[in-house]
């Protein structure tokens, strides 16, 4: 599979981490930290504060490996949460296996990291949404679902408890 194939596919299982959460420098570095505590990389293999931010484009890559591994991120120094799950994934790969490409292996890395982002709910405490994002009109559905919901609880809970007190 081509590396474009390979992206597209990414892309098409992470529309919401690849296209809408982005973070910026701090939250990055963030990210990273937690991502070696959680992981238990090891610091001389990858030290979190390695980060080089691009001089030139708007990419993410990893160099160096298996031990002494950098991470290079866009020139904008911000990116999307998927863009940086799929670096941090590649690292994840040189620890576990001392090689990294666009395989399975690389796949399962991926698939833990984002679901531990979704579980930490990272989105919302260190992302934003992407100002070019325009959601699916599934999605769109969804958060209007959800505004019902939170707006109708609150007050359900309310009659609630005025039944309870005037049991
Ligand atoms: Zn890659």
């Amino acid at each position: 599979m081509s590396y474009l194939k390979y992206y597209q596919k990414e892309n098409e299982e992470y529309p919401i981490e690849n296209k809408k959460w982005y973070c910026e420098e701090e939250q990055i570095k963030k990210l990273v930290k937690n991502f070696c505590a959680q992981y238990l990389v090891p610091k001389d293999k990858f030290n979190p504060n390695s980060i080089v931010w691009n001089k030139k484009n708007n990419s993410g890559h990893i160099a160096g490996g298996p031990s002494r591994m950098t991470l290079h991120l866009p020139r904008c120094r911000t990116c999307s949460i998927g863009l940086l799950m799929h670096e941090l994934g590649h690292i994840l790969e040189f620890v576990k296996y001392g090689k990294a490409g666009h395989n399975n292996k690389h796949k399962r890395q991926m698939k833990s990291l984002i679901g531990w982002c979704r579980r930490e709910e990272y989105f919302r405490k260190y992302c934003y949404v992407n100002p070019d994002y325009t959601p699916p009109e599934k999605e769109a559905k969804k958060e209007k679902e959800q505004e019902v919901i939170d707006t109708l609880l609150p007050k359900l809970k309310a009659a609630l408890n005025q039944m309870e007190k005037q049991k």
